[in-house]
């Protein structure tokens, strides 16, 4: 089991900001922005590149809803950036896709 799936069932520790059918919203453990969330499907998608159409439903849900947590966490305006990392040159470390979410602080561009 993956740690993001353990937490969506409580069964290990998390800052768990907002919860929906099909996805949480939970703070990254090792934030490196003020702002530092996480979007995870609680399916089991390994990683992006393995998603499949079955997928599409939750992946737009989880991306519709970016927004809205944006909005809440008093980024929207200010601007904040979402990042999906595969394999290892992207720094993939947890292998259960999730949505970074970044922001109160000025991105880089391009990234390191
Ligand atoms: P990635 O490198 O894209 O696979 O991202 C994995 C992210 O999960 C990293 O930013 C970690 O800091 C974060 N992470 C790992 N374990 C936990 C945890 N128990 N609670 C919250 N975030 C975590």
């Amino acid at each position: 089991m993956t740690i993001f799936e353990k937490i969506a069932r409580r069964e290990i520790p998390a800052e768990i900001l907002y919860e929906e059918e099909d996805f949480l919203v939970i703070r990254d453990i090792n934030p490196q922005a003020p702002v530092h969330v996480l979007i995870v499907p609680k399916k089991v998608i390994e990683r992006v590149g393995e998603a499949g159409p079955e997928d599409a439903r939750i992946l737009g849900k989880m991306l519709a809803a970016s927004g809205n947590i944006a909005r809440r966490l008093g980024v929207y305006e200010s601007g904040y950036r979402l990042v999906i990392n595969h394999g290892p040159d992207a720094g993939e470390t947890v292998p259960h896709l999730h949505i970074h979410l970044l922001g109160k602080r000025s991105l880089a561009w391009p990234p390191g």
